[in-house]
């Protein structure tokens, strides 16, 4: 029998997130951000709740040449854009729209002749820092993309460094201030912005997180309000019990110590599985429906739970590392990360099913 754990991605909240998402945005045409194999759900898995977006945005040429495999053919949007010229040949092979954040990008595509003009994402660095044009530079980088024969569409593209918190003016003011009488369309916004920044809804959204219903700030009472879906959840056994007596330790380092008698179950799942090894003792779980805590450290194929609320958990009792009840920021929170680096840290030798 193989280990008692898996992982079930839900293509039905995929497909609710997704509407969500048109709701909040109604005037923007839609993104789904599908980089990271899909923030680790598996493209193919959750690609039949995607037909009502109106492209697909992704990092790996990859991934693209997998969605239009797949039959897309709607845009696709690659986020980082090309890096040699090989790039661009399969970017113009697959009609791909390409973000272009620097000269050189935009060199190779204006380099050699097109079957047809690439639309573009030109891209610019309000304050993030991380890849664009800085605002004085944009007007004269939009000027030589029009002019180029090989470059179609132009959209103006930022992306925010903290939407997840109260202030974007301040890099939507430099975006306005450098784009003010430059035509073409505008995207703007992430899930963050998607979620708590109107203003920046434009004309084109780029949801990820939000798709699979995961918090943008990585805490989930920010997103309490929102009637997103967990579309992932890792479920798993109890393997074994343990009855502590007060004061004995349990696992790695001796890092819980029992205040009183108590009993624990091990759990078939370890931070080879992609279950944060930082989860400390409180972290939250749920063993046959009921909360519950990780307790002791957690070790390569195995962790430890309290049983003290479920007294009638034993062996093959069922566990939720996260999903629908425990939700995964609380777990990412815990562990000092986010829900996105847990979601697409899932590790390869774990089962993934449709459910
Ligand atoms: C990943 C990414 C997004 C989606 O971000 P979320 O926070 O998951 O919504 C949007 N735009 C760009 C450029 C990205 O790289």
């Amino acid at each position: 029998m193989p280990r008692p754990i898996a992982a079930y991605v839900h293509a039905d909240a995929v497909r609710h997130n997704l509407d969500v998402i048109k709701q909040r945005a109604s005037r923007a045409k839609v993104w789904a951000v599908v980089k990271a194999n899909a923030y680790g759900h598996g493209i193919e898995r959750i690609y039949p709740a995607l037909a009502t977006a109106d492209g697909i945005a992704l990092l790996d040429l990859d991934e693209a040449v997998r969605i239009r495999d797949l039959g897309w053919k709607k845009p696709i949007l690659l986020l980082e854009g090309v890096f040699q010229p090989e790039d661009v040949e399969t970017a113009d092979a697959l009609g791909l729209t390409v973000a272009v954040h620097c000269d050189d990008q935009l060199d190779l595509i204006a380099a050699a002749p097109r079957s047809r003009p690439i639309d573009i994402y030109l891209k610019m660095n309000s304050g993030m820092n991380r890849l664009g044009f800085a605002p004085d530079t944009f007007r004269a980088a939009w000027e030589r993309a029009n002019a180029a024969e090989s470059v179609g569409e132009i959209t103006l593209m930022n992306h925010f460094a903290a939407a997840d918190e109260s202030d974007i003016d301040w890099q939507m003011d430099r975006f306005e201030a450098a784009t003010s009488g430059i035509p073409g369309p505008r995207s703007l916004s992430n899930s963050a912005a998607v979620l708590w920044h109107e203003r920046a809804h434009r004309d084109w959204v780029r949801p990820g997180i939000i798709l699979y219903g995961g918090s943008p700030s990585g805490l989930s009472r920010h997103i309490a309000d929102v009637p997103l879906r967990a579309s992932m959840s890792l479920v798993s056994e109890i393997i074994g019990t343990q009855a502590l007596r007060a004061a004995e330790t349990v696992g790695y380092g001796r890092t819980f110590e029992a205040g009183h008698d108590m009993r624990i179950g091990v759990v078939a799942c370890g931070y080879a599985d992609g279950y944060p090894r930082h989860a400390p003792t409180g972290t939250p779980i749920a063993v046959d429906g009921i909360p519950t805590r990780v307790v002791g450290r957690v070790s390569m194929d195995m962790l430890t739970v309290d049983l003290t609320p479920c007294p009638n958990a034993g062996i093959g009792s069922k566990v939720e590392l996260w999903g629908d009840q425990v939700k995964i920021d609380d777990v990412a929170a815990s562990a000092g990360t986010i829900g996105y680096e847990l979601m697409c840290a899932l590790a390869r030798r774990v089962p993934v099913k449709a459910r």
